[in-house]
């Protein structure tokens, strides 16, 4: 199957999903970008709230830094980290990262990095997949790449963009940076949207009465477009 990624058609959904939700331009609460790769990192199932709990009991045992991180009781980090789940492995995994940003230097050592070095040195890192470094590297570290996860692909699948069996992660993020703007501002709202429409309507049982993109669902029965498509039973942690 083919993907159907026409740049109008793409364009006007964004426009459609902007003006309906009206969202605020910043989306990622943190203080620095290495607060934002160790949120990127711990969000992996599960839910934001739950890493700010982490986070803030975190820092009640000093700076959210690489160095003070590594100087902490593995145990420690544990504790701090249950509220996540699979705190043993995240508390490894975010060790292993603080020794990664160790040897680079810091933020400015990521932050010298092309994306393309920065994505390869990201996925060198146990437990950071695609979606994780590409948060990274949108929020963090400001390069415009497309994010896609669970709510991307649900949300693209249902508007007859994507096929439905699953295709490799570039190959859907390369479809949306073709035809969006090259800049990280424009694609963090992009991002935003996509979210808070999966989170309000296209759910993975979807509330379709009310949906700003109603008419060019081919998943909705009403739709024009109807039939094309059936919805892959894609889930979000955050569902
Ligand atoms: S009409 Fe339903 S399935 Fe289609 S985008 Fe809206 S909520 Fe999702």
């Amino acid at each position: 199957m083919t993907l159907q990624f026409d740049v109008n058609t793409v364009t006007t959904a964004f426009d459609t999903l902007a003006s309906a939700y009206q969202l605020p331009e910043v989306w990622w609460p943190a203080d620095d970008p290495f607060e934002i790769m160790l949120g990127a990192i711990l969000t992996q199932n599960t839910t934001w709230s739950r890493v700010q709990t982490a986070l803030a009991a975190l820092r009640e045992h000093g700076p959210l830094t690489a160095a003070a991180l590594l100087a902490l009781d593995p145990a420690t980090i544990a504790t701090c980290l249950r509220p996540t789940g699979y705190y043993n492995q995240k508390t490894q995994r975010l060790r292993d990262f603080c020794q990664h940003d160790l040897e680079m230097g810091g933020t400015a050592g990521w932050m010298a990095l092309t994306t393309p070095k920065l994505r390869q040195r990201l996925l060198s890192i146990r437990g950071i997949g695609h979606e994780t470094a590409d948060d990274i590297l949108l929020y963090a570290c400001d390069r415009p790449v497309f994010v896609v996860d669970a709510y991307t692909r649900r949300l693209a699948t249902r508007l007859g963009w994507l096929p439905s069996a699953p295709l490799p992660y570039d190959t859907v993020r390369l479809a949306f940076e073709a035809v969006r703007p090259h800049d990280f501002n424009s694609l963090r709202r992009d991002h935003a949207l996509i979210i808070h429409h999966g989170q309000q309507h296209c759910r993975p049982r979807p509330r379709c009465d009310g949906c700003p993109l109603l008419a060019e669902c081919v998943n909705h029965p009403e739709s024009a477009q109807s039939g094309a498509v059936i919805a892959p039973p894609w889930r979000s942690p955050n569902d």
